[in-house]
């Protein structure tokens, strides 16, 4: 088992040079998701879509404990990696 927090988080190379990427948009699936001011909305400046991020699974129904709600290491289902965003 990874340890907590980073179990969901995929690294992806590139973030390494210094590009500001971030999770990716379950709509467009480019990496431009981006925490708003407010608490567990996401907003991909890509598509300008707007997400939700849900404490309960859409996919298995497993509740994940959104410990640090700006880490985009809780943005999927620990149990089955489903995207916990939906759209609004
Ligand atoms: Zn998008
Ligand atoms: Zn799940």
């Amino acid at each position: 088992m990874p340890p907590p927090g980073f179990a969901a988080v995929r690294i992806d190379p590139v973030s390494e040079s210094g590009l500001d990427l971030g999770p990716e948009c379950p709509g467009c699936g480019e990496p431009w998701l981006r925490a708003t001011n407010l608490a567990g909305r996401y907003r991909c400046v890509y598509c300008l879509r707007r997400y939700e991020l849900r404490s309960e699974c859409p996919d298995c129904g497993a509740h994940s404990t959104i410990a640090r709600m700006s880490d985009t290491a809780n943005m999927m289902c620990r149990a089955c990696r489903a995207s916990m965003l939906r759209p609004i």
